[in-house]
């Protein structure tokens, strides 16, 4: 994904049907064509004309309570909305792989005892998210976290490093799963992309 202004929309990564029968290709199509692009569209709009344009998708994040008040909070949802959304794209797969593997796998086992308890623990991180937002897996001071953010809240404007992240807005599962939130999370963690976990997990430092 690009990450300098003029922000782009690439195709996700797999096709709209890759994650059936977890994940329905009418959401995936909205989610991506729609609701993406409007984020992406938004955060150029934002950017038109501003002296901002050379900071990257993460620097604007990372400094966007920085930013000028007319900006700071177009730039925080909207360039939010773009790295979650991609970070949560790229996170998915139709894969075979139902575990975490490698170094990952051992730190969670370290962290939470098991892969069972940090499935659970994960799992009641993103039901109770109020509203719109996401849980994610984080390492943080070199510990492993399960964090949520409230709307296009990211960890990086906390400094923590991402791992693994799934998107509770509605949008992500309403026309499938209605308001069953918790039903959406038991699929969506059988197209997880482990092995982008563990290349993420072991870029953070
Ligand atoms: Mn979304």
């Amino acid at each position: 994904m690009k990450k300098y202004y003029p922000f782009e929309n690439p195709p996700l990564p797999y096709a709209y049907d890759a994650l059936e029968p977890y994940i329905d290709t009418k959401t995936m199509k909205l989610h991506h064509d729609k609701h993406l692009q409007t984020y992406v569209d938004n955060l150029n709009k934002t950017l038109e004309n501003s002296r901002f344009q050379n900071m990257s998708l993460e620097q604007l994040i990372y400094n966007a309570d920085r930013l000028p008040d007319d900006i700071s909070v177009p730039i925080r949802n909207n360039a939010g909305g773009v790295y979650n959304h991609w970070f949560y794209f790229e996170g998915m797969a139709n894969s075979q792989l139902k575990l975490p593997v490698g170094n990952l796998l051992q730190a969670i086992n370290n962290e939470f005892g098991s892969f069972e308890k940090f499935k659970d623990e994960f799992s009641k991180a993103a039901t109770s998210v109020f509203g719109s937002g996401y849980a994610w897996l984080v390492k943080d001071n070199g510990k492993l976290k399960i964090i949520t953010t409230p709307n296009q809240n990211s960890p990086i404007e906390l400094g923590m490093c991402p791992i693994l992240t799934v998107d509770v807005w509605e949008h992500a599962y309403y026309l499938k799963n209605y308001n069953l939130r918790k039903e959406y999370i038991d699929n969506w963690f059988n197209v997880v992309n482990w092995e982008r976990a563990e290349n993420n997990y072991n870029k953070c430092k």
